[in-house]
């Protein structure tokens, strides 16, 4: 009996192990750069399905530019320029996307109202490692809402300043619902956003996108630290051969993140 108790331990522990190397935790995984999506490459490289083999929570976007990104405890959802929510199939490819295994590090009460100004300041107090990646979870009722989606884009791509410069925007009022996504660190600038970009999931799964701006009744937020970072470039499409991007496109980022 002892003995058989030795080998269940033994295989639980084996298990766990395999488990840790499946979904390691603490990273970001990302396709593709922010560069290269400002500069237009919005052809799809990476299927859905195999950027949830490395997480279950993240942001992103479509091939073509087809909309937001919403990965919520490995379910995928596409916000798309009409406002409508669904869920993109496995073999859809993404241009764009970072996701991580989220397991919270540490979890903040709000239980008053907050702008998005104001919770990003106490977020900060709690993340003061600026050279740190943080993935962010913050569910709870929020007064208002404020997203913007993009739609899909047909060859020649023009910038992503371009699209974004008239981008449909959503607002939503008293409506339950998940931001998630990431703030990363400032010597990211290039290759993802540095400080906050979040995006918003309605609980009832009908209403989300780029999350412009909110105001949060009541909720939580959690926090998972991430200390290592898995950039995957596209290698086999010719998506980024032609780009130049030596250039700071800092700027460009600006115009398209607000
Ligand atoms: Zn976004």
């Amino acid at each position: 009996m002892k003995k058989l108790g030795i080998v269940l331990c033994a295989g639980v522990a084996v298990w766990l192990t395999g488990c840790a190397e499946l979904h390691p935790l603490n990273t970001i995984t990302q396709s593709s750069t922010i560069d290269a999506l400002l500069a237009g490459a919005y052809d799809g490289t990476l299927s859905c399905g195999e950027l949830e083999t490395h997480g279950d929570t993240g942001i992103g976007t479509f091939d073509r530019l087809d909309g937001e990104m919403i990965l919520l405890d490995g379910v995928m959802y596409q916000v798309r320029a009409d406002g409508s929510v669904c869920r993109p199939g496995r073999e859809l490819r993404t241009p764009f996307a970072a996701v991580c295994w989220f397991a919270p590090d540490a979890t903040y009460t709000f239980d008053r109202r907050v702008s998005d100004a104001e919770l990003k300041g106490i977020l900060d107090e709690h993340m003061p490692n600026q050279n740190l990646f943080y993935a962010i979870r913050i569910t709870g009722r929020f007064a208002r809402v404020h997203t913007r989606s993009v739609p899909a884009q047909a060859k020649p791509y023009p910038p992503l300043a371009k699209v974004t410069a008239t981008q449909p925007e959503f607002n939503a009022t008293n409506v339950v619902g998940t931001v998630v996504g990431f703030r990363c660190p400032p010597f990211v600038k290039g290759i993802n956003v540095p400080g906050y970009h979040l995006h918003f999931l309605s609980a009832a799964g009908d209403f989300g996108g780029h999350l412009l701006d909110f105001d949060l009744v009541a909720g939580q937020a959690q926090i998972d630290i991430c200390d290592k970072f898995n950039l995957m470039l596209p290698a086999g499409a010719d998506a980024l051969a032609s780009l130049d991007l030596s250039k700071d496109r800092s700027e460009e980022l600006k115009q398209v993140e607000e």
